[in-house]
């Protein structure tokens, strides 16, 4: 029978063992998905925002996959210095990596590691109760953030910025991100494009949800937007920057009524600095660009400073090498051909990936259904090659043997039970566990009952 280890339990992951199972797959396979966190769903449980309840719904389908008697999901094992590629690959007939791109990008300027200038990346897990982030204080004592970036993360964190206690409620969120974001003083939060409005990278849908939130209101700069040709005759874009730009068409321009929040959507502004004022973040300062005619922007030589005691980078996400795994430094992927990992140029076999970490960080969740069914069918086109050379014996007993204590699916549900009661303790739905003392704890009290 063949056995197939997926590493990595958000979408590419789950997608990837769903096809291997699904009819078309690879016959008899049984998956084990693996995972270094002892919850699965990668970035839907801690990337989409807590208040996309909708997205956040797809964990029934992810959830679907994991409970099929062909699959086993293993939390808590992580592949690495301890359990390296070479070993994994001994214990299965293939590996599929579906590891994601856990790190970001970084903007390469003056003053990017100052105490109040973080990574997205860094405030989007402090608010999902990633067990490896950290408190930053993120919000104390601001009243004006900046977002650098114009993507669908930039758009999740300007959100979140700008909600209200009653919204954030009923959601997930950790109780301390809940309570620090409540208190918030923050009253202006800039989102900002080196390009113009007709390149921006979020979708429509995000867009418009932030004309939706109560008491804010949304500031375009009419004449900085029509630097940009698209904005000006929209007629001629794409459908998806076509429909941003009327978007914001309609926001320029609006009287000011006032509200609690502003949000100021700034565009043609390129960082150049993070300028320091008592040891932290007292604002950036960014050089005016114009288009240059091929999708681009030049320099004008002019500067802008805006003001604030919050920077969120909001760059994109950067993949992060596996040790064992070829990776290419440059795109932040491991080099592969249709899914095969390569090495050194050639097929390694029964190695591959699926994922951001194979195309790097884009497209939305469901692009990785088409990317995992690649994988898979070169999987199965190798199949006849790699099956059957390993022992019989169960993985998992080569996995305990080389010193893993996996979180089986008792124990996340277990996880989900303590959650739910968590919640229940404070008025609230479910509230998930931040730290890993917790998470484990409640993962293995689940074995003593
Ligand atoms: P992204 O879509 O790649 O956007 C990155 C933004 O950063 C772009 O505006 C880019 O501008 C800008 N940027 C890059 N380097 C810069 C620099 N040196 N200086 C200034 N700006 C710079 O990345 P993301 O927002 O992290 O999203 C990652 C993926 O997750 C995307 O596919 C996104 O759609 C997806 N996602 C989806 C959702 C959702 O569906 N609700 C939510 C979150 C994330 P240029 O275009 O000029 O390079």
């Amino acid at each position: 029978m063949p056995h197939i280890a997926v590493v990595g339990s958000g979408p590419s992951g789950v997608y990837t063992a769903q096809s291997l199972v699904q009819p078309g797959g690879l016959p008899g396979a049984r998956v084990d998905v693996l995972d270094r966190l002892p919850c699965p769903y990668g970035l839907v449980r801690y990337g989409v925002a807590p208040d996309h309840e909708k997205i956040k719904s797809l964990q029934g389908t992810l959830r679907a996959v994991l409970q099929d008697e062909r699959v086993r999901f293993l939390g808590g094992v992580e592949v690495g210095p301890a359990l390296p590629p070479a070993k994994v690959l001994e214990l299965y007939d293939a590996v599929v990596y579906c590891v994601g791109a856990a790190a970001d990008r970084r903007l390469g300027i003056p003053g990017e590691d100052l105490p109040g200038s973080w990574s997205a990346t860094d405030f989007v897990a402090w608010y999902s109760a990633h067990p490896d982030a950290r408190d930053e204080g993120f919000v104390r004592g601001v009243r004006t953030a900046v977002a650098i970036g114009v993507g669908n993360v930039a758009v999740d964190v300007v959100r979140m910025l700008a909600r209200g206690a009653a919204e954030l409620m009923p959601t997930d969120m950790p109780q301390a991100a809940l309570g620090a974001l409540a208190a918030s003083e923050v009253r202006d939060v800039y989102m900002v494009g080196r390009r113009g409005p007709s390149q921006a990278r979020f979708t429509t849908k995000e867009l418009r949800e932030l004309g939706a939130l109560p008491d804010t209101e949304l500031i375009v700069e009419e004449a900085e937007s029509a630097l940009d040709g698209g904005y000006r005759e929209p007629a001629g874009l794409p459908a998806a920057a076509r429909r941003n730009v009327e978007v914001l068409r309609g926001w320029a321009g609006r009287p000011r009524r006032g509200a609690a929040h502003r949000i100021h959507l700034r565009f043609f502004l390129r960082p150049v600095e993070i300028v320091e004022g008592r040891g932290r973040v007292a604002g950036v300062r960014f050089e005016r660009t114009r288009p240059d005619g091929l999708g681009g922007v030049s320099g004008t030589g002019t500067y802008e400073e805006v003001g604030a005691e919050l920077v969120l980078r909001s760059v994109g996400y950067r993949g992060v090498p596996v040790e064992g795994l070829p990776f290419d430094a440059v795109r932040g992927t491991v080099p592969h051909a249709a899914g095969r990992v390569l090495r050194g140029g050639l097929v390694s076999p029964g190695e591959y990936v699926a994922g951001w970490i194979k195309r790097g960080p884009t497209g939305v969740i469901g692009t990785n259904r088409p990317c995992a069914k690649e994988t898979v069918a070169s999987l199965v086109a190798d199949a006849p090659a790699l099956i059957g050379a390993r022992s019989a014996r169960d993985p998992l007993e080569g996995l305990v043997a080389a010193g893993a204590r996996p979180v089986e699916w008792d124990g996340w549900r277990a996880i989900e039970r303590a959650e739910a009661a968590l919640g229940a303790s404070l008025g609230r739905g479910s509230v998930k566990i931040q730290d890993w003392a917790g998470l484990l704890g409640a993962a293995r009290e689940d074995r003593r009952a």
